[in-house]
């Protein structure tokens, strides 16, 4: 089982600044996302986008905001625990949590600090009447490395940006690539749709528009996808089904966690530490909820900066914390790199 001080449920900008903050507190962090990257609504919705309101940077692409924050963590050496979603808590007779994902693996740690965001991003799934059956099995819905599918036969199904780039990507790794598409017409950028119709001239990428997938075949496991084209049914043989159909926020199973909810989102104490009604269970970032609330970066770096005193007075109660500036403290990373680091230069110099 995983130990930490604080789990940390979401891995968007407000999750990955908490580690930082109670780094300076020497408290350590795991961080558990549902999505296979860290980085949130930025990296998964708008990587590409510039952002106006980061204070000191007039501007900043999301992707690179998130590169940052994960350069800023490193020296505390966070745990990831990524592409398993949070299922269930246990609160222990000692008021600590254990928290299991839905993938089975088991977090104790003294505090929870949920940084959910809009919720744990389901991808949207096909109606399909045995598609539970082949999930794992054949059946996936993100690509976490690309190299499963080397030499192997893949249908790729959706019209987006997602399903282009990556039947470009796969067209050069697996044997056979098929796009499946419900129109004729994809929602992506044009340069990737004239990608792929310069791939599918040179026979790399096979392109069957306007169908759909309607059944899956396969003893064990996925053999074979049956297409609807035209009014008329046929079966092609595949290893692998990607739908990619995009994404859609949910609360999820932390809705069902005896915390109070209010619109979909969880209900804090912004006069102190952004504490659930559940002691050492706190709501950062989009995912809580309070007057006058904004849901925005920025203010979820400073409501995971007051959460993580409180999280630090949980743990040494009585103890008196002094307030110290970076600048003059500097920062001393968990393995000490940083300081170790500061010293050799002084040293070097003096
Ligand atoms: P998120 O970024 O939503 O991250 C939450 C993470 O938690 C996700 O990765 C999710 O997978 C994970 N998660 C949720 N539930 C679970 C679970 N049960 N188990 C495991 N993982 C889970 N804000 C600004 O300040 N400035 C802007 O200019 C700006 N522009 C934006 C543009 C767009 C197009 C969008 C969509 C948003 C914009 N925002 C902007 C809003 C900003 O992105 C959010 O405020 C910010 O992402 C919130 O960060 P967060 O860490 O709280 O949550």
């Amino acid at each position: 089982m995983i130990q930490t001080d604080i789990l940390i449920i979401g891995a968007g900008p407000t999750g990955l600044f908490t580690v930082f903050e109670a780094g300076l507190l020497k408290l350590k962090c795991h961080i558990l996302d549902a999505l296979p990257q860290p980085g949130g609504q930025l990296a998964e919705l708008y990587p590409k986008k510039p952002i106006f309101d980061i204070p000191g940077f007039p501007e900043v692409l999301a992707g690179d905001l998130v590169n940052n924050l994960m350069e800023q963590i490193k020296q505390f050496q966070p745990g990831f625990t990524l592409g398993e979603r949070a299922e269930t808590i246990d609160k222990q007779e000692d008021g600590t949590f254990i928290v299991t994902s839905d993938k089975g693996t088991q977090i104790h740690a003294n505090s929870v600090a949920i940084a959910g965001g809009l919720g744990s991003f389901e991808p949207r799934k096909p109606l399909i009447e045995n598609l539970d059956f082949y999930e794992d099995k054949g059946v996936d819905y993100f690509i976490r490395d690309p190299e499963k599918f080397r030499n192997k036969k893949v249908v790729i199904a959706g019209g987006g940006d997602s399903a282009l780039d990556w039947s470009i990507y796969l067209s050069n790794i697996a044997s056979e690539v098929t796009l499946v598409h419900r129109r004729n017409e994809f929602r992506g950028a044009l340069d990737s749709v004239e990608k792929v119709q310069e791939l599918k001239n040179l026979g790399k990428i096979r392109l069957i528009t306007p169908a759909e997938v309607i059944d899956l075949k396969g003893e064990q496991r996925l053999e074979g996808v049956v297409l609807e084209e035209d009014g008329a049914t046929r079966t092609i043989a595949t290893d692998y089904l990607i739908p990619l159909f995009g994404l859609t926020p949910k609360l999820g199973p932390i809705a069902n966690w005896g915390l109070e909810i209010e619109k979909n989102a969880i209900k804090v104490d912004n006069t102190l530490d952004y504490q659930t009604n559940i002691p050492g269970i706190y709501a950062i970032g989009d995912v809580n909820t309070y007057p006058g609330k904004l849901k925005l970066i920025l203010c979820g770096f400073h409501e995971a900066t007051l959460m993580c005193q409180s999280v630090y007075q949980r743990m040494n109660p009585g103890k008196k914390y002094v307030l110290k500036y970076t600048t003059v403290s500097g920062i001393d990373g968990f393995d000490g790199s940083r300081k170790e680091a500061e010293k050799a230069v002084v040293k070097s110099i003096s």
